[in-house]
């Protein structure tokens, strides 16, 4: 199998060679052993098995070419996709607490109050924090920051500089906002925090030809009132924003909205009723959700942010997975940092195996998640869930070069000096979940420029990317 190239061949790109690695459908890999990938003008050219691209690309330079190092094994892979994470979160990490709504309150709003514009240092803690994403392998990223307009426009920013392709919002919240509750009267966050939404639309929705695109991000039923939550509703229908919440992430929070809001049948519900639900709403966790729930994701065609290791750390309960996707919804995978403690996106495959295999001990009619059902999730599903499977999660050409080099080496026992890996593309998969992370990353690019690595060229081929 090759995949076709689409245009005709000239200089001027750069071609990866190695281990070739992607999952274009639910539980497909495509793999080339001895692989290469071209790149050209930010997209993918051609890709397949050396010889054969090696032949396409006759007037290519030998410079052009590039491989593993004497040592290294490179996996060639698309770029991870993490569709669900909070920047200001990031330095509260590993806070242990019982469950949700008590961490929210004792370790999350305390630091999401602080992390304002006014923050010292807070322009290169947010240049690192995007560093630290792309040394994930991480390509696209879709973020909430603070209530605050100033942080969130320095985080966009600092997106901008990365290189990377980010998705991101300021959190929406006009109820018990940070606590702020008498001093901070609600109706004045509501229209403070929809002008600033709109301010920060106008100014970042859509610069650098697509790559940095705005959320509206009303935080959850608990902290936003009816009317705030039509309101984010139609200013993303207005201005073709995404639209990010989080929906039954576990019981006491769904006890909670149940109160708040009697007039509706469900959690699920009340974003109906607030038009929040549509096929570019992504909403983190989905945990407990009811057949009429789920039916009412389905007809909506909404999105699901699976955040496994978050759903672990805050006792939050194992999201049935395989449920969802019998209903049809297209689900991506998150790392809810800080629900989750770490970026590392193999490490958040491995929790949604488990997950599963958790529930398993209990129903042996759930189905196990094999290794290549969950790079999809991590690649080609993430990117239909934030509305970019035209454009990035695989490795055929015509893509925007949005892809990541790992050593292999490094993931093996004793950096591979004594060992080889099975060279089956599950046995590939499995390896990098149970042992990948940045440790093993060597290059990462996101429409064929560099964002993250060690590996040889500086920046190839600065992509050039019409809209
Ligand atoms: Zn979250």
């Amino acid at each position: 199998m090759t995949f076709p190239a689409d245009s005709t061949v000239s200089p001027g790109g750069f071609v990866l060679c190695g281990y070739i690695l992607d999952a274009p459908e639910w539980g497909l890999l495509r793999h080339f052993e001895h692989g290469a990938v071209a790149i050209r003008d930010g997209r993918i050219f051609a890709a397949g098995p050396e010889s054969e691209v090696r032949a396409m690309l006759t007037d290519w330079p030998d410079s052009a070419w590039h491989r593993a190092p004497q040592g290294q094994r490179w996996l060639v892979m698309p770029g991870l996709i993490d569709v669900h994470a909070h920047v200001p979160q990031y330095p509260v990490v590993g806070r242990v607490e019982s469950e949700l709504l008590p961490w929210l309150k004792r370790h999350i709003f305390p630091a999401e109050q602080a992390f304002t514009g006014q923050r010292p240092g807070l322009r290169e803690e947010l240049d690192a924090f995007f560093a630290e994403i792309a040394a994930q392998g991480t390509t696209t990223a879709m973020l909430y920051g603070a209530v605050w307009q100033d942080s969130t426009d320095l985080a966009f920013a600092a997106a901008e500089r990365s290189g990377l392709r980010v998705l991101m919002g300021k959190v929406m919240m006009d109820v018990d906002s940070y606590g702020f509750g008498a001093q901070w009267p609600a109706v004045r966050t509501r229209e403070a925090s929809l002008a600033e939404t709109r301010e920060l639309i106008t100014t970042w929705h859509g610069r650098d030809a697509g790559r940095l695109e705005y959320v509206v991000s009303p935080r959850f039923a608990v902290t936003c009132s009816r009317e705030m939550m039509a309101a984010a509703g139609a200013l993303a229908d207005e201005t073709g924003c995404a639209i990010q919440t989080h929906l039954s992430e576990n019981h006491a929070g769904i006890e909670y909205v149940r109160t708040l809001f009697p007039e509706a049948a469900s959690y699920t519900d009340v974003y109906r009723r607030s038009g929040l639900l549509g096929p570019r709403s992504v909403l983190g966790h989905c945990v407990h959700l009811r057949p009429a729930e789920l039916d009412l994701l389905a007809a909506t065609r909404s999105t699901v942010a699976h955040c496994p290791t978050s759903n672990f750390f805050l006792n939050s309960g194992l999201c049935p997975l395989n449920r969802l996707r019998g209903y049809g919804l297209r689900v991506g995978l998150g790392s809810d940092v800080a629900g989750g403690p770490e970026l590392n996106l193999w490490q958040v495959m491995r929790s949604a195996i488990e997950t599963q295999k958790a529930r398993r001990f209990h129903d042996p009619s759930v189905p196990e998640l094999t290794p290549a059902q969950t790079l999809f999730l991590a690649t080609a599903g993430g990117a239909d869930v934030t509305g970019h499977a035209a454009i990035t999660g695989t490795l055929s050409p015509g893509m925007e070069a949005d892809l990541t080099v790992f050593d292999l080496n490094a993931v093996l026992p004793l950096q591979g000096r004594f060992t080889s890996p099975d060279p089956a593309p599950e046995a590939i998969a499995a390896l990098m979940i149970y042992r990948g992370g940045p440790h093993a990353l060597r290059g990462a690019w996101v429409r064929g420029r560099k964002v993250a690595g060690t590996c040889m060229m500086a920046s190839y081929s600065i992509g050039r990317i019409s809209p």
